[in-house]
């Protein structure tokens, strides 16, 4: 398919219906870490919105009545977990982002047993202040939606370093108080080890400055998705990135648990 594809979680014992809306391999961030072959600079492309409509309405069929999750999920995660934006590249690039969503939404309605289903969207959050992106935000928001907003610095040369992108940390606060306030919101991080060396504790303090700033300021954060690197990247920086030990990531989760977040640690 061009726009759906499954995914099979162990972890998280189910299947993800992942929206595809950059099947061109364009982002709008370069973060070293990315999974996405080919990745190059640039925006979604223009969605044929009656084949994503008709691709999903497969899968449901296939899934909720016929024997999919028979013939290819283990016994223990066969159960669809959510629908989730997340593709390869930033899904509100999307000059259709809107409509996107009423489109999921539309496919979800028709079947009892997807209409309330959850519906993730996986943003880097840098095109959130755009008032078309908003709307989406609002409609995922009054439809059992949430939101996870990447976050792996807090600091200008961090988001340089991490994502590729040119952003200042106070565009990332006030996009992130925007999404929000519309919509339930994780915050979603990665943490590595680069050439040998560990993030440094200028980097982490800042992280955890911004984030005791966010909930001084009163934005409704749900916790923080915590990552470690567990795959390789296809970056070609990617042999000079490594996982950090066990040990170091769950000291920085008890720290970030002092903001009183929630915090979800995958390694
Ligand atoms: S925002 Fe996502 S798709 Fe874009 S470069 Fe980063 S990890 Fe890759």
């Amino acid at each position: 398919m061009t726009y759906i594809y499954p995914v099979i979680s162990r972890r998280a014992q189910g299947v993800s219906i992942g929206v595809n809306l950059n099947p061109n391999d364009k982002c709008n961030w370069r973060c070293t870490y990315c999974q996405v072959p080919n990745l190059s600079f640039g925006k979604g492309p223009t969605i044929d919105l009656g084949l994503l409509e008709r691709e999903l309405d497969e899968m449901l069929a296939a899934i909720f009545e016929g024997d999919y999750l028979e013939r290819h999920v283990p016994d223990g995660s066969q159960r669809v977990n959510d629908i989730a934006f997340s593709g390869n590249g930033e899904p509100t690039s999307s000059s259709q982002f809107e409509e996107a969503i009423d489109t999921v939404l539309e496919v979800l309605s028709r079947r009892e047993a997807t209409r309330g289903q959850k519906i993730v969207l996986i943003t880097n959050g840098s095109l959130l202040h755009h008032d078309s992106i908003r709307k989406g935000l609002g409609k995922l928001g009054a439809a059992n939606g949430e939101v996870w907003f990447k976050l792996d610095s807090a600091t200008a040369d961090g988001l340089k370093r991490m994502n590729g992108a040119h952003i200042d940390p106070d565009r990332v606060a006030h996009n992130l108080r925007l999404c929000a306030e519309l919509c339930p919101t994780w915050l979603q991080t990665m943490v590595l080890r680069r050439e040998g060396r560990d993030p440094s504790e200028e980097e982490i303090g800042a992280y955890t400055a911004f984030l005791g700033e966010r909930l001084r300021e009163g934005v409704p954060l749900r916790g923080i998705l915590l990552y470690g690197l567990a795959r390789k990247s296809y970056q070609p920086e990617a042999d000079t990135l490594a996982p950090l030990p066990a040990t170091w990531m769950r000291a920085l989760r008890d720290r970030l648990e002092q903001t009183g977040l929630e915090v979800r640690l995958s390694l």
